[in-house]
């Protein structure tokens, strides 16, 4: 997400799904009050209860999702944007929500970067000589054929670049910067490695350095070697970048404070077409009963990385927002305003899909009543945050969110700590439109990101049938309600 102009989050207790135990969600009592002013506005229907318990019950017995996940991941695997694969994908969940019977299943074209990553390698000469384990960034140039032979220096943090000064001309700098320990609400501290894999090659190129390697963004390594977008920005020179494990980031700085001078060897082919690849948004609804022209949204990218078969990233968002639909119609729940699924495409390395979706329908963005992403993977249900562009709008949003959540669970909660939305759905941002953001928890979810572990097998079948009841009873509850969230004077339509 890139701008957060307020933010809210619901908690919802792991007891959720545990139909018999229901403390009552009108019961105002029953459940922490955290918002600091809340507008009195009148009771959820009283029939959204028993419909929450109905999908539950219905998704207990199990849902297609995990099947849908496996088809997608074992057929066709990981989907770059541009790629082949990326292609079938779109092929496929056309397909797929068509024989599921939604409405208005479509595609929308997007043109899309096209990286390549070819063949790579690095290879550490000295001290000794062994194959170190890499991926190279996303967006990286190639080094020359025969690859760049140099020292490496290791520098904790950007500060020791700037020490380096004329030291790093012509050598390969490793930012071996540790994440920080991840925690269940916000994930591992991602911003901060990101950073340095997204900025790292400008800030070394400004010195002179031949090439950058970066720490993968993780905590829990199995030396696996984490990918992602880098940026070189209006850099004068754009020089190669690649992560490297913890592991072998590890060592090169130990080796470097015991005394020893590091060289490898960095082979690498990649290169950015020239020309824009053709790639799609895919696009599927539940029309509504009443007010058809209001959208819900629900969606998660389709693209991934080129490693791995991305199941968690984002896989599992895209099977929660297809199964959550595909749970209404099979229920016979139809809300007054109409879900539309959205798969997009091309987060990973450009975030086309969610801005050609904005500009495609930003005279309906008005009538756009949420937009709600899962991007978090496949974790245990936690419920959802949420950003609201409009003050005026922000006590009646808070105080009808902490609605849903209690009708989600006897412990739902609200509090202001964390943005909500998504890398895709943030283009609708600034037209107003209401952003909530799936949660999951994502003590783990580093541990595989955007590397060759990203699979099926990571994600539980329990948990993912779990999140794709929260999300369908949250969309039907958005869709339904009387008035829309956030709105202003949403009585009048009571
Ligand atoms: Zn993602």
């Amino acid at each position: 997400m890139k701008k957060r102009h307020f933010s809210i989050v619901l908690l919802i207790a792991p007891a959720f799904f545990v139909v018999a135990q229901t403390a009552s969600a009108q019961d105002p009592a029953s459940r922490p009050k955290t918002a600091a002013s809340q507008p009195a506005i009148a009771p959820l229907p009283a029939e959204y209860k028993a419909i929450v318990e109905r999908i539950a019950v219905h998704t207990q017995a199990g849902t297609d999702g995990y099947r849908k996940l496996s088809e997608l991941c074992d057929t066709i695997g990981n989907r770059l944007s541009g790629s082949a694969n990326l292609e079938r994908a779109v092929e496929w969940a056309v397909a797929t929500l068509k024989k599921d019977g939604h409405e208005n299943v479509r595609t929308d074209p997007v043109e899309v970067v096209k990286w390549v990553r070819g063949r790579e390698s690095l290879e550490m000469i000295e001290p000794r000589p062994t194959k170190l384990h890499m991926l190279g960034l996303g967006g990286s140039v190639a080094t020359p054929p025969e690859g760049i032979t140099a020292e490496v220096l290791a520098v904790p943090n950007q500060d020791a670049l700037q020490e380096l000064g004329e030291r790093a001309r012509g050598k390969i700098v490793l930012f071996d910067v540790p994440m920080p320990v991840e925690n269940a609400e916000r994930g591992a501290g991602y911003g901060t490695s990101a950073r340095y894999r997204v900025m790292g090659a400008r800030w070394a190129s400004e010195l002179g350095a031949a090439a950058v390697l970066v720490r993968s963004a993780t905590t829990h390594s199995l030396r696996t070697p984490h990918t992602g977008a880098m940026n070189y920005f209006d850099a004068k020179a754009r020089i190669p970048a690649a992560s490297v494990t913890v592991e072998d980031a590890a060592m090169i700085s130990r080796l470097q404070a015991a005394g020893h001078t590091v060289r490898v060897t960095l082979k690498m082919e990649a290169r950015t077409e020239e020309k824009l690849a053709p790639s799609a948004n895919v696009i599927a609804e539940l029309r509504g009963r009443e007010r058809p022209d209001e959208i819900v949204v629900i969606g998660g990218h389709l693209d991934s990385w080129d490693v791995g078969q991305g199941a968690q990233d984002d896989g599992a968002g895209c099977i929660m927002a297809m199964e959550a639909l595909n749970v209404l119609r099979k229920l016979d729940l139809q809300p007054r305003r109409t879900i539309r699924v959205v798969l997009f495409t091309n987060e990973e390395n450009g975030l086309a899909g969610g801005k050609a979706y904005a500009a495609k329908y930003a005279d309906a963005l008005s009538m756009h009543a949420a937009a709600i992403e899962s991007d978090s993977g496949g974790g245990a249900f936690r419920g959802y945050s949420a950003s609201v562009k409009d003050e005026s709008e922000r006590p009646a949003c808070l105080a009808r969110l902490e609605q849903v959540a209690g009708l989600l669970g006897p412990a739902g909660s609200v509090n202001a700590e964390l943005g909500g939305g998504g890398a895709d759905i943030s283009p609708m941002g600034p037209a107003g439109v209401p952003m909530l953001g799936h949660r999951v928890d994502m003590t783990h979810y580093f541990d595989i990101h955007h590397t060759e572990a990203d699979t099926v097998d990571k994600i539980d079948p329990r948990e993912l049938d779990k999140n794709i009841a929260g999300l369908a009873a949250t969309a039907y509850i958005l869709a339904d309600m009387p008035g829309r969230l956030g709105e202003p004077d949403w009585r009048r339509n009571r």
